[in-house]
């Protein structure tokens, strides 16, 4: 349960969540039969009858759409954006390859559009900007293939942290 409050205080899951069927608050409630141990659901009762709808606690997360445990798929995110080779990785965890490919290409594809989104015009008199370039294969989050890669172009602003990054 520790590592679900986590996940709740720091919004890498809901913290609340609204039943669709009848827009009433839903309770975080121990289910067993899940990997999650948890799910939400719905108590409201309306005419002596309980409403019931329930949800993942995956739901809308970074977590959605995975077979894996919650707690594999936080370490393996962890050591992939960490930079831990994969190799190492997948022994500590017994992931099997075509898994930490999978989400290597994943979290890329989630970086790539975060520096996108948030590129700016950096650099300036005193100002050091620290650039590199990388291959990325981009596919926009359709897990499951390979794709040709893209060289992006990037760089930092030292001391602001502001960033810029080009395709090409
Ligand atoms: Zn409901």
């Amino acid at each position: 349960m520790l590592f679900l409050d986590f996940l709740r205080e720091t919004g890498l899951i809901k913290s609340e969540c609204i039943c669709h069927k009848c827009n009433s608050p839903m309770k975080f409630a121990a289910k067993n039969s899940l990997s999650d141990g948890y799910s939400w659901i719905c108590r409201k009762s309306t005419n002596n009858k309980v409403c019931g709808a329930t949800k993942t606690i995956r739901h809308g997360s970074w977590f959605t759409c995975s077979k894996l445990r919650l707690g594999e798929i936080f370490m393996l995110t962890f050591e992939i954006i960490l930079g831990s080779a994969t190799s190492e990785i997948g022994q500590t965890y017994s992931f099997s390859s075509a898994t930490l490919a999978d989400w290597s290409q994943f979290i890329n594809e989630v970086i790539l559009d975060y520096v996108e989104n948030n590129s700016e015009k950096i650099g300036g008199a005193g100002k050091i900007v620290e650039v590199d370039e990388s291959k990325f294969g981009k596919r926009k989050y359709h897990r499951g293939h390979a794709v040709e890669g893209q060289w992006v172009f990037g760089g930092v602003e030292r001391g602001s942290g502001k960033l810029f990054t080009t395709f090409f």
